[in-house]
């Protein structure tokens, strides 16, 4: 069980109170996100989208592993020159039902497609389920919805900031043969993750989402705390 803990702190810069969650992570899990390192290609397959053609390849320790990692590799990849990457942590509500609370979907949607377009690489990584979960968010919300500006700081902020879950995405990274790549993103905590690993990153792509009201204390906490480059 995640134990989920809340504390309020005032940011005179912004003269707005935020609530960020912390989450105990259970030492199973902890064990768990080191394994990583060494996830192997399970499969492969051809995937039309709307974006374009993609080949999609599933990275697990385990072959029956039900949430693999995903890399979606889009037509035109050659890993012997820099390749466009973006490293997606899944958002259900935003990816899949196109949720305003946060702007993953949209990212997601940008960085298809800039791989389609420039034979790069989306991975996705299971960040959702095997982080908080998906019941831990919901409850998130529920505080925002009591007045609290929140940051959901495991899902979509804080954990990112975990250096740890990049080994994943490097392992894929290494394993498809990129040696530099232009990271499609606005954070500059994925850019020094990566500034750890072998990979030389030689540019940055950034992703541009016009805020909606639903999402704008999201987008401007994620600037003015957590220093994205939205250019609000
Ligand atoms: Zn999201």
């Amino acid at each position: 069980m995640l134990e989920l803990r809340t504390f309020a702190a005032h940011f005179p810069n912004t003269g707005s109170e935020y609530a960020i969650l912390i989450y105990t992570v259970p030492e199973k899990i902890k064990s768990d996100i080191r394994l990583r390192a060494t996830l192997r290609q399970q499969a492969s397959a051809r995937i039309p989208t709307q974006y374009g053609h993609f080949e999609m390849y599933a990275y697990s320790e385990d072959a029956n592993d039900p949430m693999p990692h995903i890399a979606f590799v889009g037509e035109g990849f050659n890993p012997a020159l820099p390749v466009a990457v973006r490293i997606h942590s899944e958002c259900m509500t935003g990816d899949v039902f196109g949720s305003r609370r946060c702007d993953c979907g949209e990212q997601l949607d940008a960085a298809m497609q800039i791989a389609a377009a420039q034979g790069g690489v989306v991975i996705y990584l299971r960040q959702e389920g095997r982080g908080i979960g998906l019941i831990n968010k919901l409850k998130a919300y529920n505080l925002q919805d009591e007045g609290l500006n929140t940051i959901d700081a495991n899902t979509h902020l804080g954990f990112e900031a975990d250096t740890r879950q990049y080994e994943a995405a490097i392992a894929m990274l290494n394993d498809l043969g990129i040696r530099q790549i232009e990271l499609i993103t606005n954070n500059p905590d994925k850019v020094n993750a990566l500034k750890k690993s072998e990979i030389e990153i030689v540019g940055r792509i950034p992703i541009v989402i016009a805020p909606h009201a639903e999402n704008q204390d999201y987008l401007r906490t994620k600037q003015d705390l957590m220093g994205h480059l939205l250019g609000l």
